[in-house]
């Protein structure tokens, strides 16, 4: 995984919305055609690439949990947007900037609804369950480390078993449980000094209050980032996870 340095996520982000805008121009015309799979599909895998850049995420993370964590809306609903703000321009009833606003929370709406239908990036799902608060908060940047929490494809012995590069996926550390995302971060006893060294800025780490934790607070974003980036660096480092057969 290559993916540390280069281009900050902003910079990453502001060339994405340039490409997006050459992909959106006249999008009120033919916003309709992305109901075809087919459309939709040339260009959503483009964003996807964008968005994988924008958060430094593994190529094997899906197109919608890296959207979700790049927070790019999904070009679909982009457009769709572009179109139904046209035409509550052309009614001219509410000024053009209450529409826009509207008409982007509708859009946060129908995307969080797609989500909850989605089979893929379970763990992005449950974790970033309000995109709203996600998409609008004040601080917090991801990086290479943080999008491995918040994707679960990296250093976690599951995520080699799912992408077939091993074959049993129980913890190197301690021996207890599947070595996963969760477990590395919320219960793995490895790891319980530098959860504590977290918790005592977060509180008590639980994966359904974690992000609602990090958006409310930017002591709790950069303790959550420093813990997450120390447990990954010091797994790298070891290779324990990664080892295969008995020990
Ligand atoms: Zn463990």
């Amino acid at each position: 995984m290559a993916n540390l340095g280069g281009p900050s996520p902003a910079k990453r982000r502001l060339l994405m919305r340039t490409t997006e805008a050459i992909m959106l121009y006249g999008a009120e015309v033919w916003a309709d055609s992305l109901r075809y799979h087919k459309y939709r599909a040339r260009m959503e895998a483009v964003q996807r690439r964008g968005a994988l850049r924008i958060s430094s995420a593994s190529r094997t993370v899906s197109g919608p949990a890296s959207q979700v964590i790049a927070g790019t809306i999904p070009i679909y609903h982009q457009a769709l947007e572009r179109r139904r703000i046209k035409m509550r321009k052309a009614e001219a009833i509410l000024p053009i900037t209450i529409v826009k606003r509207e008409e982007r929370e509708e859009t946060i709406c129908r995307w969080q609804a797609d989500l909850v239908c989605e089979t893929r990036g379970r763990w992005t799902a449950l974790i970033i369950d309000d995109l709203k608060a996600w998409l609008e908060r004040k601080h917090g940047e991801v990086n290479y480390y943080l999008t491995q929490f918040l994707s679960g494809h990296g250093y976690f012995r599951s995520f080699l078993v799912q992408i077939g590069k091993a074959t049993d996926p129980e913890c190197r550390y301690c021996g207890i449980e599947e070595d996963d995302v969760c477990h590395t971060f919320f219960t793995c006893p490895q790891w319980v000094s530098m959860r504590r060294s977290a918790e005592e800025v977060i509180g008590t780490l639980r994966p359904q209050t974690i992000i609602h934790e990090m958006i409310r607070n930017k002591s709790s974003w950069d303790a959550m980032a420093v813990f997450v980036a120390s447990v990954l660096k010091a797994k790298k480092l070891d290779g324990r996870w990664e080892e295969e057969g008995d020990e």
